[in-house]
This record gives structure tokens, sequence and C-alpha cells, in this order.
């Protein structure tokens, strides 16, 4: 079985919309795929109707927004209920916050010289609440500002860097507690993102696991291959089982195309034991 769970849709910052990443994930290959767009889950209805058509198992998954001691983390949740209260309530609260930053974005990309960029992301959203920074890059490349959306987050909308506004998202423990209490697994998204060092990094798996974290990703578009093995130890010493995702955003963005997830290494627990 070809797993994959970890993707976006136009629901989020992706470029496909829901039905047309399913069959993009059938096509290349896939048999169990993670619908996880960011903080919303409206694309799984129409995910589901593809899905039964093409015959793939579609899991309800979600990427949720975590600020913890400054750090801006992901957490997918995976097998979810959507409809579970406590979740849909929280992920409406952080799309709430997504307009307000747009705004703030906007305001300090047009003091460094780049106006009418509220608008310009907005046109590339095709979810009106759920404006993202890939938004804003597409429109700074669109303008001749960066020349890929990779250029521009090395310019903008980092810290330090125009068009960055610091956003209090989810804690961790809400987003545990929503993704938990709606019955799904909370797996940490792409660690090796992080950057934290030695000590936070220690201190943020043994918080996970307290919460009720169940998994980390081992594989992941966002991880090099050669930090995949270094992924597969933490998990085991932390007792948290493996997940494997793409992060597939689109044709042409990101690193690795829907389904194309390698293998886990040797020695973990796979995160689709549970379903
Ligand atoms: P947001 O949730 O609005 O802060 O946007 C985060 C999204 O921006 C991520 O999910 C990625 O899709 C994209 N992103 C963040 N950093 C980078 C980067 N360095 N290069 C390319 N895309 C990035
Ligand atoms: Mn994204
Ligand atoms: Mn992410
Ligand atoms: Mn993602």
């Amino acid at each position: 079985m070809r797993y994959d769970l970890h993707s976006h849709s136009t629901c989020s910052d992706g470029l496909l919309a829901p039905g047309d990443l399913v069959e993009r994930a059938v096509r290349r290959g896939v048999d169990v795929l993670a619908l996880t767009d960011h903080d919303e889950t409206r694309g799984l209805q129409e995910a589901h109707e593809a899905a039964a058509r093409w015959g793939l198992r579609l899991i309800n998954g979600v990427e949720i927004s975590v600020l913890w001691e400054e750090v801006t983390l992901h957490i997918v949740g995976l097998n979810i209920d959507p409809a579970h209260p406590p979740l849909a309530e929280g992920l409406a609260g952080l799309r709430t916050g997504r307009a307000r930053r747009a705004m703030r974005m906007a305001e300090d990309l047009s003091a460094a010289g780049i106006p009418d960029a509220l608008d310009g992301a907005r046109r590339y959203a095709k979810n009106p609440d759920l404006v993202s920074r890939s938004h804003f890059a597409r429109y700074l490349v669109e303008t001749g500002h960066a020349r890929d959306t990779n250029a521009a987050f090395r310019h903008y909308l980092t810290p330090g860097k125009p068009g960055f506004v610091p956003h209090q998202w989810a804690l961790l423990a809400e987003a545990l507690s929503w993704i938990n209490g709606s019955g799904g697994i909370a797996v940490l998204a792409h660690p090796g993102r992080y950057d934290l060092g030695e000590a936070k990094c220690e201190r943020l798996l043994n918080e996970f696991v307290a919460l009720g974290g169940v998994a980390v990703e081992v594989v992941t578009g966002s991880h090099a291959p050669s930090e995949f093995a270094a992924w597969a130890r933490h998990a085991r010493r932390f007792g948290l089982l493996a997940s494997a995702g793409s992060d597939f955003h689109g044709p042409g963005e990101g690193y690795r195309d829907i389904g194309s997830v390698p293998a886990l290494p040797s020695g973990c627990d796979p995160v689709w034991s549970r379903f």
C-alpha cells in the first residue's frame, strides 16, 4: 500500500481543487491519502466524493498552526471528525486571526514599497477565509519581486523580512485537545524544519507526548533523506509512531510530488497501524 498522509488543496494554500488532488494522487499510485489543509477542513467532502469514484481511501486530516515558545509549529490531525464542535470552532478562530494577519502583512509590504498585496494575495486564495503566506509569495512572484516562491520566502514573509507579522496561533494543548477530542491522531509535522536545538527539541517532544501526541513525521517533503534516520530514532526514543507525507502543494511547488514518499526507515512503527 502506498500512503501519503500530508497534502494541500485550494481550500488552503494548495494549487489543485480537492477532487483534482485526489485524481492526481490516484494517477501517481497512492492508495491512502490524507488531505491536511491548513486550519481548514471544508475540502474533505469534495475529496471524499472523488475518492469514492476513484477507489482511493481518503483520511480526514487537517494541519493546525500552533505557537509554542515563540516558534510556529504545525500539528497534523489524522482521522479527525471535522464536525467535532471544539475542533470546528477552534479552526474557525484560527481563520479569523488569519484575516487580521493578512491585513497587517499587506501594510508591512506596502511600507517596503510593495502596494496592493492584500488584493493580490486574495486573488490567489480560492478560499477567502484562508489567506496564507503562500498566496502572498505567489503575488510577489507575479509582480517580479521574487523569481519563485522559494525566493519570495528568502527575501520576504519570514522573521526579520518585509511582510512578516508575528502571530498568535493555537496553543499546543488546544490543538492536541481538539484533535484527540475528535477521535483523531496528532502528528508533529516536519519537525526538522523548526531548527530548535537539542534542549528545546527534547522539551517539545516531551510536551507533545504528555499532551497526547501520537506520531511524528519521519519522511516528509520538508526533510532531506539524510534526516529520515535521525527522526526515526527520535520517534522510537519518545514512543511515537512514524508518519510519512509529501506535503504536496501543487505541480512545480515544493520538493515532492504527491505520492513520491520514500519508505519509512526500518524499525519505525507506522502511524497507519492505527487506521
Ligand atoms: P502560513 O500558514 O500562512 O504562515 O503559511 C505557511 C505556508 O507557507 C507553509 O505551509 C508553506 O506552504 C509555505 N512556506 C513557508 N515557508 C516556506 C519556504 N521557506 N519556502 C516555501 N514555502 C514556504
Ligand atoms: Mn502550506
Ligand atoms: Mn506545514
Ligand atoms: Mn503542509
